[in-house]
């Protein structure tokens, strides 16, 4: 099977930080991967090259079998491979239907009515249907979080990298997300998902990634992983 995205030899340098190195990386369509790391350890530099918003300093990237390294993020969107960010980034004076319109209306050829209605159909799986009219900055942060999902949603991926999306999220929000990451999952989308909440990844992934200083350490099934000694060196912080 050809994967939806793979990285080969995959790195990046700010001034003297090598942020990435040589990473190696091939994630097959339906596949659902966690990937978790100590904190700089180049998770999200990795998201950034894979998703078009940082260009390598080297390796390549190939997107269902197309060369995909240098092009732009909204390349990447044409693709059809999306991304949350570890930071929500709304428009806060936006309302909620506004806020989704923006990706929506980005896509080649979206109309405002095909648009508004693929938002309600989005808002409405959700659960922030009633909100639309709301400005994002009167949203609690869960529900912050699940309209920075929407307008992920709202260019339609096969692939969707999450950064952090348990981060800073009470229980309840925790498992509403990870209900929708598995209905998704099972309507044929793939995900990546960055977070350092093992647990809730345990009950979402089959394979885990871990990064440790720029490098991938282990890449396999949860229960290998969780038993590697070098895994539990980098969390040991040996
Ligand atoms: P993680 O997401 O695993 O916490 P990052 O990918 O954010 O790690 O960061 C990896 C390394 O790259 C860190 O040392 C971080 O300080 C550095 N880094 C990340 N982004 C930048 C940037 N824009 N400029 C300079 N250094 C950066
Ligand atoms: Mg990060």
């Amino acid at each position: 099977m050809i994967p939806l995205i793979e990285a080969t030899d995959l790195t990046m340098r700010f001034g003297g930080i090598v942020a990435v190195r040589g990473l190696d990386l091939a994630v097959q369509p339906g596949e659902l991967v966690g990937m978790i790391g100590p904190n700089g350890s180049g998770k999200t530099t990795t998201i950034n090259m894979l998703t078009g918003h940082l260009k390598p300093a080297g390796g390549r990237i190939f997107v269902s079998g197309r060369r995909a390294d240098g092009l732009e993020a909204s390349a990447f969107a044409a693709l059809r491979v999306g991304r949350t960010f570890q930071i929500t980034q709304l428009f806060n004076r936006m309302s909620v239907l506004e806020n989704m319109l923006v990706p929506g209306l980005a896509r080649p050829h979206s109309t405002r009515p095909a648009a508004t209605r693929a938002a309600r159909r989005h808002l409405d799986f959700l659960g922030l249907a009633a909100l639309e009219t709301l400005q994002a900055k009167n949203l609690s942060g869960g529900q912050q979080k699940l309209l920075e999902f929407g307008r992920a949603l709202m260019l339609d991926p096969d692939i969707l990298f999450l950064d952090e999306p348990f981060a800073g999220v009470n229980p309840v929000l925790r498992d509403e997300i990870i209900a929708l990451i598995q209905t998704l999952h099972a309507q044929g989308r793939t995900f990546v998902i960055v977070d350092h909440d093992i647990q809730a990844l345990q009950r979402l992934v089959k394979r885990m990634v871990v990064m440790a200083r720029g490098q991938k350490i282990a890449d396999g099934p949860v229960d290998e992983v969780r038993n590697d000694q070098e895994v539990l060196r980098a969390y040991a912080g040996v």
